[in-house]
């Protein structure tokens, strides 16, 4: 099969189906192109927060009360508790949520679930979709691009002006357009695995970051869902792992034994099938995400938070802007670098890039363990600070306050 389409999209995770959803509700003809049949699986912690929310109601806001009414799958979400590395807990209630029908400002569900919801919205007179499909080629030339794969033993061909690369942390759309040396020190690799029977859990189903002096930067992880089950996961800054010798593993289910805010509460729990391992591409610096003809989106762009490994909302966000670039390029006839710097490149770091600055400066605070104990045992002490933090999760100019010394200089000193 041979198609002539306005845009060609590989990958149908968050990021894939993000772009999607926004051209077909501007009426743009497409073809996406996943290597996997869903329902598939993908290493996650399966946490979404606000970000996530606000781009599928944006797109439609029934979307969003389905998610929040199907309890079976989903489970809202009223706050976070972390643990510093000193043990010492410090719990956090969200805001309610504003808009109607959704009962939490964040959910956790399983991205076996989450993302096949997301692939069902997909289907439209202007979407082609493909599952189960090899890339075999990538061509550029004479203003266009193509892409050769197979499905099935079928061969097909697609050309189209623009490709969006939403293929993940591995993503072959940026090893053929840019093919940068991304440095280990930008990336984490992360662990996760599903528990039944954790005792315990928080009675508002907070989500809960325990920050073990042995692993900074970065945290074990407890994620609730529903019927019994809990996500489970450790993560840390990829370097340091390889540097260090960690066995990530190992750490983990040390920590599931020993730790005393932890162990307890897993005397009766079961694991339930593997523990299994993935890379973070994490959004420490600008990195190109657009160039002649293509742009990346989500993983592929490196736009997973630093300090919290959020990258779900980020994906679904950065679908949402390549839709509103391709929607403008076609309507100038314009695909070249410089257009899509100004209107992808440019507009996603201005909508992002201060959260992304922020989670970076926060995961190298993690490396003075110190200092995260003293700002923890302060605000378990004072209902101010505690509100501070807690609001910081939704505004963002107060949480710029995290980047600056004069903020940990008045908790030092009950300024
Ligand atoms: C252990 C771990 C825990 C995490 N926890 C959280 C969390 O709690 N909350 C959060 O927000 N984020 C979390 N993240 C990050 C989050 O998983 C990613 O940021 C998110 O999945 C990015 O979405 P995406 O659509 O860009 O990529 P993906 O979700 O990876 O989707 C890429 C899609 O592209 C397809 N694909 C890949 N290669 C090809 C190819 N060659 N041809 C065709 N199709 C292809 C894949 O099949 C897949 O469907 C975590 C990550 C890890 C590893």
């Amino acid at each position: 099969m041979t198609i002539d389409t306005k845009a060609i999209i590989i990958g149908a995770g968050p990021a894939g189906a993000g772009t999607s959803i926004y051209l077909t509700k501007k009426g743009i003809d497409h073809v996406i192109i996943d290597k996997a049949t869903f329902p598939r699986d993908k290493v996650c912690g399966d946490a979404c927060s606000g970000k996530t929310a606000f781009v599928l109601r944006k797109a439609n806001p029934e979307w969003t009360k389905e998610l929040y009414l199907n309890e079976e799958h989903n489970k809202p979400t009223h706050g976070i508790l972390f643990a510093a590395p000193n043990g010492k807990l410090l719990d956090i209630p969200f805001a309610p949520s504003k808009y109607e029908g959704e009962t939490a400002p964040g959910f956790v569900a399983k991205r076996l679930t989450f993302d096949h919801y997301l692939f069902e919205k997909l289907p439209s007179e202007h979407a082609t979709i493909f599952q189960q499909g090899i890339i075999q080629d990538i061509r550029h030339e004479n203003n266009k691009v193509t892409v050769s794969f197979t499905q099935n033993g079928a061969e097909h061909t697609v050309t189209a002006p623009i490709i969006i690369g939403a293929d993940g942390d591995k993503s072959i759309v940026r090893k053929h357009f840019i093919n940068d040396n991304i440095s280990e020190k930008a990336k984490a690799v992360a662990l996760r695995a599903y528990y039944k029977g954790i005792t315990g859990m928080h009675p508002n189903n907070h989500i809960e970051l325990h920050f073990l002096p042995e692993i900074q930067p970065g945290y074990f992880w407890i994620f609730p869902l529903p019927n019994g089950m809990a996500n489970v996961g450790i993560g840390m800054q990829s370097n340091l792992v390889r540097s260090k010798k960690i066995n990530l593993r190992e750490r983990m289910l040390y920590a599931i034994k020993n730790n005393p805010n932890i162990a307890p509460r897993f005397k009766d729990a079961t694991l339930e099938g593997k523990i299994q391992g993935w890379g973070l591409p994490l959004g420490v610096d600008q990195k190109t995400v657009s160039g002649d003809h293509f742009m990346v989106v989500g993983d592929a762009a490196c736009l997973v938070d630093p300090f919290s490994g959020e990258g779900i909302g980020n994906a679904l966000f950065s679908g949402m802007l390549a839709a509103d670039a391709i929607e403008k390029a076609l309507e100038e006839n314009r695909f070249d670098a410089t257009f899509f710097k100004e209107h992808y490149h440019n507009i996603l770091y201005r909508r992002i890039g201060d959260e992304l600055r922020i989670g970076s400066t926060m995961q190298k605070l993690c490396r003075f363990p110190w200092l995260f104990n003293i700002v923890v045992n302060k605000a378990e002490k004072s209902p101010e600070l505690s509100k501070t933090i807690s609001c910081m999760f939704t505004d963002l100019d107060l949480r710029e306050q995290l980047r600056k010394p004069s903020f940990y200089f008045k908790i030092l000193f009950n300024k």
